[in-house]
């Protein structure tokens, strides 16, 4: 299957989509991961995309839409993948159909992660993620480690990331409504589009997805 999850920052679409790459046996890819993998690494494309991303703001299509290629071109993902962040604005909504169009190929769903914004800020704001792996995600209140600042899967150390921060957050949730939410109307006109509430617990909302993704799009 190919999918694309969209949805606020905070909609829990890094956490959902680990499960369900893992549910359905493709690889999750996640631009922002990526992004954050070549600044840990000091890349040239990290030095590029870092400011952006401290701002909360899109890192230019020029870069991203080349990465997300080039990773959707690796052999794990020749049968297909879950795209986590990407595409985000309209233009790369088009560069992906062409992408898959070259290729003979197309999606089969968009899944849509509604959440209400008042939630979004409250995850946020206690967001901590595992530096070892960042699909392993906690909550200071919602679902504390065991150990404070210590990942119960890994024993990684958990930090806040520096776009969490309420300003930055803001200026991400703009940006969303802006840039992003545009590309659930280009996707529904392609009869793709599935939304499910991200309420709940991360187990609840898995189910729900994987339901919704057996179903024909809705809207
Ligand atoms: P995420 O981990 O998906 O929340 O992404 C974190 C940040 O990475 C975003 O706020 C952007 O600065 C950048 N980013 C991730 N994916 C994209 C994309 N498809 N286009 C532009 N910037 C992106």
């Amino acid at each position: 299957m190919r999918i694309v999850l969209v949805g606020p920052p905070g909609a829990g679409k890094g956490t959902q989509a680990a499960f369900l790459a893992k549910n359905l046996s493709i690889p999750h890819i996640s631009t922002g991961d990526l992004f954050r993998a070549n600044i840990s690494q000091g890349t040239p494309l990290g030095v590029q995309a870092k400011s952006y991303m401290d701002d909360g703001q899109l890192v230019p299509d020029e870069v991203t839409i080349g990465m997300a290629k080039d990773r959707m071109e690796q052999p794990d993902a020749e049968g297909g993948f879950l795209l986590d962040g990407f595409p985000r604005n309209l233009s790369q909504a088009e560069a992906l159909d062409e992408i898959l169009k070259a290729d003979g190929q197309q999606l089969d769903a968009v899944l849509d992660l509604e959440v209400p914004e008042d939630e979004v800020v409250k995850r946020i704001a206690g967001r901590r993620i595992c530096r070892k792996d960042g699909s392993h995600v906690f909550h200071a209140t919602y679902s504390p480690p065991q150990t404070e600042g210590v990942c119960d899967t890994c024993g990684g150390e958990l930090y806040q990331r520096a776009d969490d921060s309420e300003e930055t957050v803001r200026t991400r949730l703009e940006v969303y409504h802006r840039e992003t939410e545009p590309i659930i109307d280009h996707y529904r006109a392609q009869g793709l589009v599935v939304t499910i509430s991200a309420l709940g617990s991360v187990t609840d909302v898995t189910g729900r997805a994987m339901d919704a993704l057996k179903k024909p799009a809705q809207d």
